[in-house]
C-alpha cells in the first residue's frame, strides 16, 4: 500500500521547464490502473479542486490496483491564469495529443502526459468544465471505434460518470466532426477506454460543480474495481451521437436568448448580434433540433467564430 506525490519535470526543446503534479495510489490487492487527468485547461477550476480533494481524502485501504491522478495537467496555464491555451506557445493542449517530444511547449507537455502517464493506464477519465467564457450543461463524451471491449468500457465510464447528457463519439467516423488531438479520443485510438467529463463553467468554483466531478471520480473508480463501495449508474441519461455547431454570422456584441441544457427546434433564434453602436446586424439561429450542450458566455464574437454546440438525439 503506497501513496506518492511527485512533480514530474521535463524541458521542452527551448529549455522551458514543464512540470506535471501527479499522485499515485497503489493498493495491496490487484486491480486495474486508472488514470485521471484534470487541469488540461488551467482555468477550469472545479476539476482541479475535485482531483486535489480526491487525493487528499482517498484512503489507501479502499484502493485496489493503481490510481494515478494528475491534478493540474497544464500547470503553466494554471499559474499564469491563461484560459484555453498554454501561454508559452499559445496552443490548446486538448488539440495536441499524443504530442511530440521535440515539438513546441504544449506538444512536449502532451507527449509526456500521454506517454509517461495516460498510456500506462487501463482506462482514462479526463475532467474538464466550461472555460472562462463558456457555459455548459453537464455532460460526458465517450470515445468509441477501437474494439467492442474498449467501446463498452468507454460507455461504462459515461454511464457511471453521474452526468445526465452522454455523447458517443466514434473516431472512425471522424468523431462527429470533433477536432483533432483531443486527449480522451487519443486514448481510445490507442486502445485505452476513455471519456471526457464536463461540469462547471466560467471560472467559478461552485460546490455543486466540484461535487459533480468528485462523484464521477469515485463512482467510476468503484465501477472498475479500483475503489471499494457500490457504484450506481445514471438512472435516465439522455444519449446523443451527433453534434451540430452554430457560428457567428457577424462580428459584434452577442446577446444570447438561450441557455445551456435547453432543447431548441430548427430555425429557433439563438441570439442577436449588434454592431458596436447597439444596432442589431444579424440573428443567429439553430439549423437543427437538439439540445444545447455548451455555448459561449462571452458577448464578444467574431464572424464565423464559435457560438454553441448542440447535440442531436440518437
Ligand atoms: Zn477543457
Amino acid at each position: 500500500m503506497k501513496k506518492t506525490e511527485e512533480i514530474l519535470a521535463y524541458r521542452d526543446r527551448d529549455g522551458q521547464e514543464i512540470k506535471i503534479p501527479a499522485v499515485t495510489f497503489t493498493g495491496d490487492s490487484a486491480g486495474p490502473h486508472a488514470v485521471i487527468t484534470a487541469g488540461v485547461h488551467g482555468c477550469e477550476y472545479p476539476p482541479i479542486i475535485a482531483a486535489a480533494e480526491f487525493c487528499r481524502t482517498c484512503k489507501l485501504e479502499d484502493v485496489r490496483g493503481t490510481i494515478t491522478v494528475v491534478t493540474i495537467s497544464a500547470l503553466n496555464s494554471f499559474e499564469k491564469r491563461t484560459p484555453f491555451v498554454c501561454p508559452v506557445d499559445g496552443k490548446n493542449p486538448n488539440r495536441f495529443f499524443p504530442g511530440d517530444e521535440s515539438g513546441s511547449y504544449t506538444e512536449c507537455l502532451t507527449y509526456h502526459l500521454f506517454h509517461d502517464i495516460i498510456s500506462k493506464g487501463d482506462y482514462h477519465i479526463d475532467l474538464h468544465c466550461g472555460d472562462m467564457t463558456e457555459t455548459l450543461a453537464p455532460f460526458c463524451e465517450f470515445g468509441t471505434g477501437f474494439s467492442v471491449e474498449v467501446d463498452q468500457k468507454s460507455r461504462e465510464i459515461a454511464l457511471y460518470s453521474g452526468m445526465p447528457n452522454l455523447v458517443e463519439s466514434n473516431f472512425r467516423d471522424g468523431g462527429g466532426d470533433l477536432p483533432e488531438g483531443l486527449g480522451y479520443m487519443n486514448s481510445v485510438r490507442y486502445g485505452i477506454p476513455a471519456a471526457i467529463v464536463e461540469v462547471g463553467q466560467m471560472g467559478r468554483t461552485d460546490r455543486d460543480y466540484v461535487e459533480g466531478h468528485l462523484f464521477c471520480i469515485r463512482n467510476v473508480l468503484r465501477r472498475f474495481g479500483n475503489l471499494s463501495g457500490q457504484a450506481v449508474p445514471t438512472a435516465t441519461p439522455s444519449w446523443f451521437t451527433t453534434y451540430d455547431s452554430v457560428y457567428a454570422p457577424a462580428t459584434g456584441i452577442f446577446l444570447r436568448c438561450v441557455e445551456a441544457g435547453e432543447d431548441v427546434v430548427s430555425g429557433q433564434k439563438i441570439g442577436v448580434i449588434e454592431d458596436y453602436f447597439g444596432n442589431p446586424i444579424a440573428e443567429a439561429t439553430a439549423h437543427s433540433a437538439g439540445r444545447i450542450l455548451y455555448l459561449t458566455s462571452s458577448i464578444a464574437v467574431q464572424k464565423d467564430g464559435f457560438l454553441l454546440d448542440m447535440v442531436l438525439k440518437s
